[in-house]
């Protein structure tokens, strides 16, 4: 079992297999950000170029072996997993269980891209004329991977099995606020022996580092997990450097709908998980929870006395469901957001408040009698802060659920569908075999599954002149 005691290893940047101090030499207590600049993201592509130029070992390893290099990573990962999962909720403030779950289905991440890597490969084409055509599926090239705080060893390893699998190099700029395990599991590729220079890690700010890695002519695709408003300006890096592939996963304001025909503890164990799994803190929250009129009172009494009976407290203490949220300015929002929903005349059932003084610890909070104009059903709380929206019909609900600038995720409980609880994969479900992404302002391009591997591919056309067709 984990405690918050136990020793923090490495603070630096990771670039070429090493440990090293940034270029301005600045330093900064573990919680704090780092200060990394442009000079440091310049070594760390250099370091990533290098790795990836003709002739390296990494370009000529056989893709079998670089399958291998993957799984022993993910074997390191199951090894260390109990002082990484510590890590984890020290840097991050989740329960160290679900650390735990974290890490464990991201070394299933790991094993599943592992097994691709040599089984990539293009086509034959019957290319008209007298030749011979053929496709080869290559990795992009060096890739730049920006990712948030509240999953930092998941998000690391969906960005980074399929770029290795694919054969990119990596320079990953993790979020400022959690930095610390992305440094560990690198401090493990580099045992499992990746060569130097295919994974670098540059902890920093972002529109320092972060924005450095994505304007650089020699990154030929960023990967970005975030908010929707930095996602435009990724794109902006992109069309202002050259023009480098983007996928940008962003946020999200989910619909569960529930049916008169729910079984109702069913119902409210489901929707309570789908918003304050994370402490609320994910981007495919089910954060808009609609009810049938039918069920709608009894669900809110329900729901809202699940929430009161949740579990607060210390992040290392076994039965905690909810530590803190990461940070001043994120706790700030939801009290906002919560003044806001009372303002605007939502029912508060649940929570509403900042517990204690110390720490950002947020009551778990329901409102209900939420319309579909009031900010709290509209914007992205990022907090454990459920919305109860009444609907009485199928048509009408279907139309209010679309009616959100995001598309991440949705799920529907109901008996007369058979399609209830899909989008909120169950603790038992593998994960990594499902693409996970958005429509509309939710982003574009895929985690996981094999859409995510044609992300750091690239399609060369190959005609060879024949004599004779045959
Ligand atoms: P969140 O609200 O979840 O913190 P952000 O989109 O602000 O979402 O941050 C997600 C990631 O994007 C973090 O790693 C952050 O440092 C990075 N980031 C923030 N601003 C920029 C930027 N201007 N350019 C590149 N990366 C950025």
């Amino acid at each position: 079992m984990g405690d918050k005691n136990i020793p923090i290893k490495y603070t630096q940047l990771f670039i070429d297999n090493e440990f090293v101090d940034a270029v301005s030499k600045k330093n900064f207590p573990y919680f704090q950000p780092f200060k990394r600049t442009k000079a440091d993201a310049e070594r760390a592509v250099a370091a990533a170029k290098s790795a990836f130029s003709r002739g390296s070992e990494w370009r000529s390893m056989d893709a079998s072996a670089r399958g291998k290099l993957i799984n022993k990573l993910a074997d390191l990962i199951q090894r260390d997993i109990e002082y990484l999962a510590a890590l984890e909720t020290l840097n991050n403030g989740k329960p160290y269980e679900d650390s735990i779950f974290d890490i464990q289905g991201s070394i299933d991440v790991f094993k599943y891209y592992a097994g691709y890597c040599d089984k990539i490969h293009g086509n034959t084409i019957p290319a008209d004329g007298n030749c011979f055509a053929l496709t080869r599926k290559e990795p992009i090239g060096v890739v730049g991977q920006i990712i948030p705080w509240n999953y930092p060893i998941a998000m690391l390893v969906w960005k980074w099995a399929p770029a290795l699998a694919a054969g990119c190099t990596i320079v990953m700029k993790p979020a400022e606020q959690t930095p610390l395990t992305a440094l560990a599991v690198a401090a493990l590729a580099r045992e499992a022996g990746f060569p130097k220079g295919v994974i670098n890690v540059l902890p920093g700010y972002g529109p320092t580092a972060g924005a450095a890695v994505c304007l650089h002519d020699d990154v030929r695709k960023v990967a970005f997990t975030g908010s929707t408003e930095i996602g435009h300006c990724i794109l902006e890096y992109s069309a202002k450097s050259n023009l480098k592939a983007v996928s940008l996963e962003l946020g999200g304001k989910s619909p569960l709908v529930i049916f008169d025909d729910a079984d109702v503890n069913e119902a409210v164990e489901i929707a309570h998980n789908a918003i304050f799994a994370n402490h609320g803190q994910n981007c495919c929250a089910g954060s808009r929870t609609f009810v049938q009129a039918g069920v709608y009172d009894e669900f809110v009494k329900r729901a809202s006395q699940k929430a009161r009976d949740r579990k607060v407290g210390n992040p290392f203490q076994p039965g905690t469901e909810q530590g803190p949220q990461i940070d001043q300015p994120s706790l700030d929002k939801i009290l906002r957001m919560i003044a806001s929903g009372k303002q605007e005349g939502a029912t508060l059932q649940a929570g509403g408040n900042r517990i204690g003084t110390e720490g950002y610890f947020v009551e778990p909070t329901v409102f209900s009698d939420v319309t579909d104009d009031m900010i709290i059903a509209k914007e992205e709380i990022f907090g454990p802060v459920q919305t109860i929206l009444k609907f009485e019909t199928l048509d009408e609900v279907i139309q209010r659920a679309n009616n959100t600038k995001y598309g991440l995720a949705a799920g529907v409980i109901t008996k007369k569908y058979q399609y209830c609880d899909c989008f909120c994969p169950s603790r038992r479900s593998r994960i990594s075999l499902t693409p996970f992404g958005g429509y509309k302002k939710s982003g574009f391009g895929k985690d996981l599954g094999e859409d995510a591997l044609k992300e750091y591919l690239q399609t060369k056309t190959i005609s060879i002149k024949v004599p004779m067709k045959n």
